[in-house]
């Protein structure tokens, strides 16, 4: 279990990360999120010990993380970091070794995890011949060639096609069975709301939002209400408590600022013809990030 307690980061006098704490369990995903500039990647360099942190503690399974602990840690950096004149082989050897891993378990594991990402093939080619995409499969790969208890995801969809995007969560996802601890930043809110389980969202170094995204969901007061009927917008725009009301060529979606106001949009829905549709539904997580944000968030 990765334990964060009541840490701060200065740069000089600009506080970049402020009281944070929270907590991952092994084999939990854990999502760190925040506009750019909020102090997740500060966060992550504090946790490998790249970086000093001013205050607070950092343990992984009780102990202080220094470098005696680098063979239990993998870390995907948000720059990507390839040594680009390697072919794949000698670039995964070589992170495997200074993991403490011997060359042949390095290869054993390296022959699954292309197979697993389809890129067999690459194995001898140079980094540089390599798609984007597929370099990002190898950084990953060399950020889990070492089976680490912990694992640190700096922004890993980012630049990745869909079908990619997939294949890494469906890695991620084993990875959580194998009982890994697995904390990510991403942009994209869609990916955090797919498997994370927990999330921390962070403003100016400061957790504003901390807890697991079920309840989260639950406990956030706003819903969304989907009609499918003939109905006008002007007929919810004037109830209490309708926040904003959204037609597409689908249905009608009535934002209420708390579910206390979904009767008298129901008592409303009942006034109107050929009703196929009344369902509420929590928010997105990308509508509570944006509330709590308060910014428009864009990739
Ligand atoms: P992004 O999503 O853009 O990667 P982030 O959430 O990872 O952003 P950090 O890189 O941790 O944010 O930066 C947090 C704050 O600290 C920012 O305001 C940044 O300008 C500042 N900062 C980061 N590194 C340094 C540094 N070496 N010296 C001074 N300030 C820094």
């Amino acid at each position: 279990m990765l334990k964060v307690e009541n840490v701060t980061k200065y740069y000089g006098d600009f506080k970049a990360v402020d009281n944070l704490s929270f907590e991952v369990q092994d084999g939990e995903i854990f999502g760190l999120l925040g506009v750019n500039g909020a102090g997740k990647t500060t966060t992550f360099r504090m946790i490998i010990g790249l970086l000093e942190k001013n205050e607070g503690i950092i343990t992984l399974n009780g102990e202080k993380i220094d470098y005696t602990k680098t063979d239990q840690i993998g870390f995907l950096t948000e720059e990507r970091s390839l040594l680009t004149k390697l072919t794949v082989k000698e670039q995964v050897i070589y992170y495997g070794i200074l993991k403490g891993l011997d060359e042949k378990t390095i290869l054993e594991r390296l022959d699954y995890w292309l197979a697993r990402f389809h890129i067999s093939d690459y194995k001898e080619k140079k980094i540089k011949e390599l798609s984007k995409g597929n370099q990002q499969k190898i950084q990953f790969i060399t950020a889990i060639i070492n089976e680490p208890k912990l694992l640190i995801l700096d922004e890993p969809f980012s630049g990745l096609d869909p079908i990619n995007v997939s294949q890494f969560m469906e890695v991620i996802k084993e990875l959580k069975k194998k009982k890994t601890s697995i904390i990510f930043s991403s942009h994209r809110m869609e990916h955090v709301e797919m498997f994370c389980e927990k999330l921390v969202i962070l403003v100016h170094g400061k957790s504003v939002l901390n807890g697991s995204l079920k309840e989260i969901k639950k406990s956030y007061q706003k819903k969304n209400i989907h009609v499918k009927a003939e109905a006008q917008k002007e007929q919810f725009e004037k109830l209490k408590g309708v926040v904003s009301v959204e037609q597409n060529a689908e249905e009608m979606i009535i934002k209420v600022d708390s579910e206390d106001y979904i009767p008298k949009v129901f008592e409303e829905v009942k006034k109107c013809q050929n009703v196929t549709e009344f369902r509420v539904e929590d928010p997105t997580l990308n509508e509570i990030f944006l509330d709590k944000v308060g910014v428009v968030y864009e990739n």
